[in-house]
């Protein structure tokens, strides 16, 4: 598993859960935060999944 630097800190992020906001939607997804400045963020591939769930929802009505 890859492992995240923080890049202002050089610190390791920790592995949290961060509340996502699309498209009206409100869901947990697992993402990473920095222990020292507390900036959150997701992995490239959670976001890539998360909009394309939403997005097929969506195309469904
Ligand atoms: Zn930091």
């Amino acid at each position: 598993m890859t492992e995240w630097y923080c890049y202002k800190d050089k610190v390791q992020m920790l592995d949290t859960k961060i509340t996502l906001s699309y498209m009206q939607m409100v869901q947990e997804v697992p993402g990473i935060q920095c222990p020292k400045c507390g900036a959150a963020y997701l992995s490239e591939k959670v976001v890539r999944t998360v909009v394309r769930a939403a997005e097929e929802l969506i195309e469904e009505k």
